[in-house]
């Protein structure tokens, strides 16, 4: 079949982030059987294998992250996040940073949690049958918080020394008469403006509303800072281009958000405030089933570069199955999405709508082959149906379908 297919040209690179143990495994399968012999395409290799981590001292992140910034498009497979344990398994220097948080900080932007559904795959929450795309702001809040205990009565103040010499302010928080703790958070301008630009960004390419929640009756300045900013992003940049798509931006309170989430059939993107978002994408993750079915994705404020991955680990329990010499039945779904999200995106950056066709072709490969049945493990039990496939025999029904319809079209 290969062979009498012509590739598809892809103008400009992808980067691609190597990572470790099952999900390296699958991750290659995945290129090798469903991307390269379809895609004339240049892969900016790094690899994040642990040990290469370890020898390049973690530079290997840094460089990695310059590559996207320059080409603006990566997809990355997952890695191993070291602690001691890993220290001693592998022999490293030490128990490097996370690979992740690494290098989506020095590329910034928002992350998006975004599940993967198929019809014949129940989830914990029927009633959603479209993703519900949660979008979390990744700064401050209770993440830049500084909080102390108070070991006896007293006052709290905040004070405000501006860096222009202008008057400070000083305002009484409280005034208790026992023990206690207190917490002090704060926010940018520039940052909730760079997640509310990412966030319509999002929506606008993905053709959902976008609905941020905060609790700004109780807090008229923080929670309202993040609200006039979306209106303000929304009103002056995007309501037309929503409009014409027919979606629309809106601020609710976030507790109303979240009984609106539970009783809707999905299609949005659920705009976080820091803290919500740590919580609400696991519980939203936990309602749409298997973490095999997550993917997220990174995109910067400008909506001009992505990171794609899924949201799994390394799957270590299936690895060490694998090491041993047994075929795993590991489900690749989030890392197929990771490869064809990113070649999405290159497609649509480089205005080639023929590698965005190769991507939505591939997406629909795999919901055409679960929806006929054909599912590992993990979704096979979800779905009380009967055998299921190893992941080499999954994936190999992935092309099976594809193939055919890339040749109904010749
Ligand atoms: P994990 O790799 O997500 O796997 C936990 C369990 O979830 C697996 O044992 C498996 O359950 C199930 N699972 C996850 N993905 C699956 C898939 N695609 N198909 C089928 N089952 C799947 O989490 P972990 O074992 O806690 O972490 C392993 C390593 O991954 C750690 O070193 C951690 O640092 C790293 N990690 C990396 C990332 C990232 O790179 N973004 C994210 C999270 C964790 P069963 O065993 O029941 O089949
Ligand atoms: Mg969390």
């Amino acid at each position: 079949m290969e062979g009498d297919i012509e590739k598809i040209k892809v103008k400009n690179p992808v980067v691609e982030l190597d990572g470790d143990e099952m999900a390296r495994v699958i991750w290659t399968w995945i290129k090798e059987t469903l991307i390269l012999p379809y895609l004339d395409i240049d892969l900016v290799y790094f690899d994040y294998h642990i040990l290469n981590r370890d020898a390049t001292e973690n530079r290997i992140l840094f460089e990695a992250a310059e590559a996207i910034k320059k080409y603006h498009v990566g997809a990355k497979c997952a890695a191993i996040n070291p602690d001691q344990a890993r220290v001693e398994e592998f022999g490293l220097k030490k128990a490097w940073k996370s690979p992740n948080s690494g290098t989506r900080n020095q590329i910034g932007g928002t992350l998006f949690r975004q599940p993967i559904i198929f019809k014949n795959v129940p989830r914990i929450l029927p009633g959603w049958i479209k993703p519900i795309v949660v979008a979390r702001h990744g700064f401050g809040d209770l993440y830049g918080g500084t909080d102390f205990t108070l070991p006896r009565g007293g006052k709290i103040y905040l004070k405000y020394v501006p860096h222009d010499g202008m008057e400070s302010k000083e305002i009484q928080v409280c005034d208790i008469e026992g023990a206690g703790a207190a917490l002090g958070i704060f926010n940018t301008e520039e940052s909730v403006r760079g997640f509310a630009l990412s966030c319509m960004n999002f929506g606008l390419e993905r053709g959902y509303p976008v609905y941020l929640g905060t609790k700004n009756t109780e807090l008229e300045h923080y929670d309202g800072l993040f609200k006039n900013i979306f209106q303000e992003v929304y009103d002056t940049q995007f309501r037309e281009r929503f409009e014409e798509r027919g979606i629309r931006y809106e601020h609710r309170l976030v507790d109303e958000l979240a009984a609106f989430a539970i009783k809707s059939s999905g299609g949005f993107v659920w705009a976080c405030k820091n803290y919500d978002g740590d919580i609400l994408s696991d519980m939203v993750a936990a309602g749409f089933g298997s973490l095999g079915l997550m993917t997220s994705m990174l995109l910067t404020p400008d909506g001009k570069t992505v990171l794609t991955e899924a949201a799994h680990g390394t799957i270590t329990r299936h690895f060490r199955d694998h090491q041993a010499g047994r075929e795993t039945s590991t489900n690749p779904v989030a890392s197929l999405f990771a490869w064809t999200r990113a070649i999405y995106y290159r497609g649509l950056f480089d205005n080639t709508p023929a590698v965005q066709e190769f991507a939505t072709t591939l997406e629909q490969a795999c919901f055409d082959t679960v929806e006929a049945g054909f599912m590992t493990k993990d979704l096979a039990v979800l779905a009380g149906s009967g055998p299921w496939l190893t992941t080499r025999q999954f994936l190999a029904k992935i092309k099976e379908s594809l193939d055919r319809t890339l040749s109904s079209r010749d």
